[in-house]
């Protein structure tokens, strides 16, 4: 039978990265949970506290460049903390947020999910508005989406 290799465990190999450097101790963080492929820790300036940044220890730019084996290990960790999120605070809910890009407020290029918990009356600004689709541009839309993942007729 084949060996399996054993996989290198994830670096946080940016030199300038705020992250990384949470992630290498070079600065500090509250951290609440590690493991072999994230750092979790409190945001320094939460939108209510409680909130917790789930960091993957590799660094990527944001979300889109996280390979599917990294999304996923990190991902798994989600229900855990979010569950955990809410209990600490006695939050009534929680939004779980990622910005994606400068123009979605993406702050620091190191791919991370903010889980910020949710209280009756707190000053979050939440819905943003909504629209609505114009005649045949809701097909067109599913239409470039399915050709983009590459499934549908
Ligand atoms: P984003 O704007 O989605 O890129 O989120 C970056 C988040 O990192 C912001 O909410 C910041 O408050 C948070 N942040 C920046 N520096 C630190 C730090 N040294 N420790 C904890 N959180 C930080
Ligand atoms: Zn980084």
């Amino acid at each position: 039978m084949p060996q399996s290799q054993p996989q290198p465990l994830p670096s946080a190999d940016e030199p300038d990265c705020i992250f990384c450097k949470i992630i290498r101790k070079e600065i500090p963080s509250a951290a609440v949970l590690e493991t072999d492929h994230a750092l979790v820790f409190l945001d320094i300036n939460p939108v209510n506290p409680g909130h917790l940044l789930l960091v993957p220890k590799h660094h990527h730019r944001n979300l889109i460049e996280l390979p599917d084996s990294v999304a996923a290990e990190v991902g798994s960790l989600l229900p855990r903390l979010c569950k955990a999120v809410q209990a600490a605070t006695n939050a009534e809910g929680f939004n779980l947020v990622v910005n994606n890009g400068e123009v979605a407020g993406q702050t620091v290029f190191h791919g991370h999910w903010h889980i910020i918990p949710r209280f009756t009356n707190d000053p979050i600004k939440w819905p943003w508005p909504q629209g609505r689709y114009e005649a045949e541009e809701l097909g067109r839309m599913r239409d470039s989406l399915q050709k983009e993942l590459g499934v549908g007729g």
